[in-house]
């Protein structure tokens, strides 16, 4: 990390510069990317509806599909198990379509070309 103010060598991530005490700006950390509700395709027994959602709540998929077999055995008077799982099935995409992209590693590692040129 570089001081803008005395333009030294400092450790990185210091919040503030120990040669000329300036503060240094924080360093951009980006948000994590959203979590989506999807069908597993890893973790299907049916439709992934259960190892999805499983995924989501970050549970074993397991209890997920026990609780789904006791809401099928116990229906819920307004939403049945049975028919919940077919419109989850219908509403949920499959995981694949939201693979993450190729990270900026790429872009990063493509950048210092043009640096050589300016010097
Ligand atoms: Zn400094």
């Amino acid at each position: 990390m570089y001081c803008p103010n005395c333009h030294r060598d400092i450790a990185d991530a210091s919040a503030f510069c120990y040669v000329c005490g300036a503060r240094q700006a924080p360093v951009y950390t980006p948000p994590a990317p959203m979590k989506r509700l999807t069908r597993s395709v890893t973790d299907c027994k049916l439709g992934g509806v259960c190892g999805g959602l499983a995924e989501y709540w970050n549970v074993d998929s397991t209890i997920v599909r026990l609780v789904w077999v006791v809401l099928v055995i116990f229906p819920v008077p307004l939403v049945p198990a049975v028919l919940g799982y077919f419109i989850a099935w219908i509403v949920m995409p499959r995981a694949d379509v939201y693979a993450p992209v190729a990270s900026s590693t790429a872009v990063a590692t493509s950048a210092p070309a043009h640096d050589a040129s300016a010097r």
